[in-house]
């Protein structure tokens, strides 16, 4: 993922900033994004501080208690980082995460891989269903996350370690992590409703050559045009010790209703990662389902921690707490939306 916004303090320089372009994280963004932009240009300006405090909280919803297991999350990441970096370069570390994930799946899913060819890299996505609830319920969440990691720490302070890969313990394997062991909670304790996780290929290659980030989203929104869940969310880079997860901006401008009721969860899990503060406008999985009307919200560390893209993205970085807090907020919204399917 990339953020575009080097500044949001001053409502004038942003809107100026949109209008130019922001240094080079500008420039780059492909026309893909050109419907998002235009929702952006004709929105209000950016400001500081709180924004969109409206909080959905459902009735008769007591903070409930979830249990989440950020100790074998943590492991989840140990393992996937054992495998190597997971980028189009290493595909027997690929080939192996993919079936890691899919051995982690509890039975009682549905799993399905999409292939997919994007500026000549052959990706795949795991689509994961959860549908217990199929027949009672039209409510079809989708959780989604990145499995690929970077191929180059071009973010390295050390010049000579920018064409390494970058191993992923957050930016990769911590958002599998989560997602693994929400697939298992659900899998112990059903909601009423439907749930779909989906790992995406070929995130994070964006900007390395002339390759965009999220292909392996957008390929799958386009191949799958009659594919509209209820409500989605995103989450990358979730590990870090200092987690901190602010409201990203798109999910702020196009999914304000779901990403209020990921705060009422975060309030009712008392999860302090989550800041009722705005963050960057970040260019993740979330894009492509924004632009065809979805609402689905990102999830991310911003700003993004001094391991981002480098060759110190490492598990030493990563707390079991962060994971912990993450998995129940998630949960929390999951089973919200089921108590009042
Ligand atoms: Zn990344």
């Amino acid at each position: 993922m990339r953020w575009l916004f080097c500044l949001r303090t001053i409502p004038l320089i942003i809107a100026f900033l949109i209008f130019l372009g922001c240094s080079d994280n500008w420039v780059n963004i492909t026309a893909n994004v050109s419907l998002v932009k235009e929702e952006l240009r004709k929105s209000e300006p950016i400001g500081n501080g709180h924004v969109n405090n409206k909080k959905v909280r459902p009735k008769g919803s007591p903070a409930a208690s979830i249990d989440f297991d950020g100790q074998i999350a943590m492991r989840h990441i140990e393992t996937q980082t054992g495998f190597g970096p997971r980028s189009p370069e290493n595909p027997n570390a690929k080939l192996q995460t993919l079936s890691y994930i899919r051995s982690q799946i509890p039975s009682s899913m549905e799993i399905q891989l999409h292939k997919f060819n994007a500026n000549g890299f052959n990706g795949t996505n795991l689509w994961v269903s959860s549908r217990a609830a199929k027949k009672k319920s039209t409510t079809l969440i989708m959780l989604g996350t990145h499995w690929d990691t970077r191929s180059q720490a071009d973010r390295d302070t050390d010049i000579t370690k920018r064409n390494m890969p970058v191993l992923g313990a957050n930016d990769g394997a911590s958002g599998v992590a989560v997602l693994i062991e929400i697939a298992k909670h659900l899998h112990k304790q059903p909601p009423e409703i439907n749930v779909d996780l989906i790992f995406f290929d070929l995130e994070d290659i964006g900007n390395i050559g002339k390759n965009a980030y999220a292909m392996g989203s957008r390929e799958f929104v386009e191949e799958h045009p009659k594919y509209r869940p209820t409500a989605g969310i995103i989450i990358d880079m979730v590990c870090d010790k200092n987690l901190r997860i602010p409201r990203e901006h798109y999910s702020s401008l196009s999914a304000p209703e779901v990403l209020s009721r990921v705060w009422a969860s975060a309030d009712r899990q008392e999860a302090n990662a989550f800041k009722d503060i705005r963050g960057g406008a970040i260019i993740d999985d979330h894009i492509p389902f924004l632009e065809v009307g979805i609402p689905v919200v990102n999830l991310i560390h911003f700003p993004f921690p001094k391991s981002w893209h480098t060759t110190n993205d490492t598990i030493k970085f990563c707390s079991v707490t962060s994971l912990d807090q993450v998995g129940r907020v998630v949960l929390d919204f999951i089973y919200q939306y089921s108590s009042n399917y």
